[in-house]
Parts: C-alpha cells; sequence; structure tokens
C-alpha cells in the first residue's frame, strides 16, 4: 500500500461525513493533524530520493532502504489507526462527549505545575460540579428568565465550561491565566466570554459593574485560600461559590469548632457563607493526578448581612488567634487587647470582664463564630474603657 493511498483512504467520504456532522471536534483535529502529514510527506520523499542513489542489490543498500521501509510502514500503521478512530468515532451524543474529551486530550496543553494545573478527565464529575453552582437559584431563574451570571475561574481546557455552556440558565465568563489554555478554548468554545488574566488581580467591578454573580471552578489549588478569600472581599455580591479544591482545605472550610482543621478561613468564611462538604474525588481523574485528594464544596451565602461587631477588628482578632493557634488567647491577643492602654494600665494589666478573661484561657480553634464575635465586641469595650 502506497502512501498515497493511505491518504486518499483518509479522505473519503465516511470521514468527511464525520466532519460536517459531528459535533465533538475530533474529526476536525484528526483531518487536520499536520505535523504527522508534514512527516510522513517528508519521509517519503527522502526514501524516494535514497532509492535513487543508492543500488538495492548491494548488501548495505538493502539495509538502508529496509530500514526506511520500515519507517514508512509504521508511519503509515499510526496513519491508519488515527483513520479507524475516526470512523469507529461513537454515534451517540452520550459517547460523542466522551470521545471529545479523550482526544482532545491527543492535542493537550502541557500541564504546567507551577499554574497548579491538573485536568479533570472524568465527565461525569465535571457535570456534578458545572450543576452544584444554580443550587436553588434555578426555578427562580426560569420563572423570571433572567440567566444568572457565573465566573468560572481557570477553565483549562474547558471540561467544566462545556457543561456551562450548555445552561440556558447560565451566562458564563472565564477566567484563565494560561497563555496555551486560552489558546485552546478560544478554538474549541468560540462562544465563550473569556478574560486572559489572573483571577487576583482581576478588577471584579469593572467585569461585574453591578449586580451578583456565582464563583465556580475546579480551582488551582495552589491559590486557592487567596481566591477564596478576593471572594470574601465581594461577599455580598457573591451568593454562591463552589468547585473542586484540595480535600484537606475543603475539610477546614467545613469544619466546626473543636476540629483541627478548624481555622482562619473556616471562621472567616462561616460567618458569613453556610458550606456544605458535596463529595471526595479521588486523583485518578485527573490529568497529571495531583498527589492529594479533591473535594467537591458549595458556600452559599448566609442571611448575616453584616456582623454585629466591627467587622476589621473581628478578621484582624481572628487571624491574630489562628498564628498560635496551640496557645491560649491571652498570649496571642495580648497586644490587641492591650494596644491602646496607656502604659501605667498596661503595668497592671488589668482586665476586668469576667467573660473576656474566659475567653482569653480558651484557644481559637474552639470558638465559634458566634463567639468571636463576641470576644471581638468585649476587645473593643475594654479597649475603649482604658482610653476613657
Ligand atoms: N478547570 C480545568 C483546569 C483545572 S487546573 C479542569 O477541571 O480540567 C486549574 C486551572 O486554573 C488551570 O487551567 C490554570 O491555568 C488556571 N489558573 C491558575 N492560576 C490562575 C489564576 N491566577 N487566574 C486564573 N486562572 C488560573
Amino acid at each position: 500500500m502506497s502512501y498515497d493511498e493511505v491518504i486518499g483512504d483518509e479522505i473519503e467520504d465516511p470521514v468527511q461525513n464525520q466532519v460536517t456532522t459531528s459535533t465533538s471536534g475530533i474529526t476536525k483535529q484528526l483531518t487536520r493533524d499536520p505535523f504527522l502529514e508534514r512527516t510522513i510527506e517528508k519521509i517519503n520523499d527522502f526514501c524516494y530520493y535514497l532509492r535513487q542513489f543508492i543500488h538495492q542489490t548491494t548488501y548495505f543498500g538493502c539495509k538502508i532502504t529496509k530500514f526506511f521501509v520500515n519507517t514508512q510502514i509504521f508511519l503509515q500503521n499510526i496513519w491508519s489507526i488515527q483513520k479507524k478512530v475516526v470512523i469507529l468515532q461513537p454515534q451517540k451524543e452520550k459517547d460523542n462527549e466522551l470521545w471529545t474529551i479523550i482526544t482532545r486530550r491527543m492535542q493537550q496543553v502541557r500541564a504546567k505545575k507551577f499554574l497548579g494545573q491538573h485536568f479533570l478527565t472524568d465527565l461525569s464529575v465535571a457535570q456534578k460540579i458545572a450543576e452544584t453552582t444554580l443550587k436553588g437559584q434555578s426555578d427562580e431563574v426560569q420563572s423570571t428568565t433572567e440567566k444568572v451570571r457565573v465566573l468560572e475561574i481557570g477553565p483549562g481546557m474547558g471540561v467544566l465550561t462545556q457543561f456551562l455552556l450548555k445552561n440556558p440558565n447560565i451566562q458564563l465568563t472565564a477566567i484563565e491565566i494560561d497563555r496555551e489554555s486560552v489558546a485552546y478554548l478560544r478554538e474549541w468554545y468560540p462562544e465563550l466570554n473569556l478574560v486572559e488574566g489572573d483571577f487576583l488581580k482581576l478588577d471584579l467591578d469593572q467585569l461585574f459593574p453591578e449586580g451578583e454573580f456565582n464563583v465556580i471552578g475546579n480551582y488551582p489549588y495552589n491559590i486557592s485560600s487567596q481566591i477564596f478569600f478576593k471572594v470574601l472581599d465581594y461577599k455580598d455580591r457573591i451568593p454562591v461559590c463552589s468547585g473542586m479544591i484540595q480535600k484537606e482545605v475543603a475539610e477546614r472550610l467545613a469544619s466546626k469548632p473543636g476540629n483541627k482543621a478548624y481555622g482562619i478561613l473556616s471562621v472567616l468564611l462561616q460567618a458569613y457563607y453556610d458550606i456544605e462538604y458535596l463529595f471526595t474525588v479521588h486523583e485518578h481523574v485527573f490529568n497529571p493526578p495531583p498527589k492529594v485528594k479533591s473535594a467537591v464544596i458549595r458556600m452559599t451565602r448566609n442571611k448575616r448581612r453584616r456582623l454585629d461587631c466591627d467587622e476589621a477588628l473581628f478578621k484582624t482578632i481572628v487571624k491574630t488567634a489562628f498564628n498560635q493557634r496551640r496557645k491560649q488567647m491571652r498570649n496571642s491577643l495580648k497586644s490587641l487587647v492591650e494596644r491602646e492602654k496607656t502604659a501605667s494600665l498596661k503595668e497592671k494589666s488589668l482586665i476586668t470582664n469576667e467573660r473576656l478573661e474566659w475567653f482569653l484561657t480558651r484557644r481559637p480553634e474552639q470558638l465559634s463564630v458566634e463567639e468571636f464575635v463576641e470576644l471581638t465586641n468585649l476587645i473593643e469595650n475594654e479597649r475603649n474603657q482604658d482610653i476613657l
């Protein structure tokens, strides 16, 4: 079988039909595989010229010719395997989707560790994550016919994106930092409203000058805490933030007081959001697999518009207390409680309130959000008394 025959087969009708009927994009990709096409062409040209110069009857000539003929056959085999892939392409829509993902991975975006890139390869997990964003909102939306705006962070190769785009109740915007992923997404999802850039530096007021928007993603794990701090800055405009993070972080966010995992982000987020740990995801459904397990969470804004205390002081107290989580808060919060005392009072270090005394003998991981609020007020009172 000559090279021409193989190529000739490739552009036969079944393949072309697939191109026009398929929505998956696989055939588009394979028929346009220019690298393989060029390589085969070059080898063939080379073999052709070689045969002109080497006398095939000599021993040496035979060996060389055989080597190149074998190479030629090898490449042709790859070509026909690809061709078979095209012809065997499943017809059912569901299978088609799966196939899309498998074959898209043939033209992968190189996974970059420093960007936390671990691409999800399990479509059912992707679909389940995509479904987390409209909890309780979908009915409302259908009746008002207004779409929910959703911002996806780090779409990568669009495994989640495709489900979000398909949902008629969602108006999707995505932000991706990786240039290669952006090029890929622009090619495969031209309809996607995509911003190229760093979410942490993104001016959300400019992107969404008013109104609410949900946040979703299979987040880059290396910056997930920073992402949530930014979500907190916009808490009054982000009713739902959901997606996948490292399992340990998910446990921390959702954990209750008294638990070892309970920390700064648990308190700060739980003050404003109800946090649900939805399900665990194993590392083998990623490419490349991360070293850690993953989990999907959903944070839904609670009814508490404002905390019953000075919110900035609350934040400072929580952060300061957890910086030395093993210690009694008497030690870690000393400077905060006494900051505005006069020198003489500082020497005596008198704390008049019994309740505050009691709080200061505790460790931060024992306190609920409400207790931190109470503590903030007590500390504020204490400081005000000292000023008087
Ligand atoms: N959602 C995809 C990719 C997850 S990997 C999937 O499930 O397969 C995390 C993605 O976040 C990568 O595509 C990475 O490039 C992107 N990313 C990393 N840091 C980012 C940042 N600061 N801003 C926006 N995207 C970022």
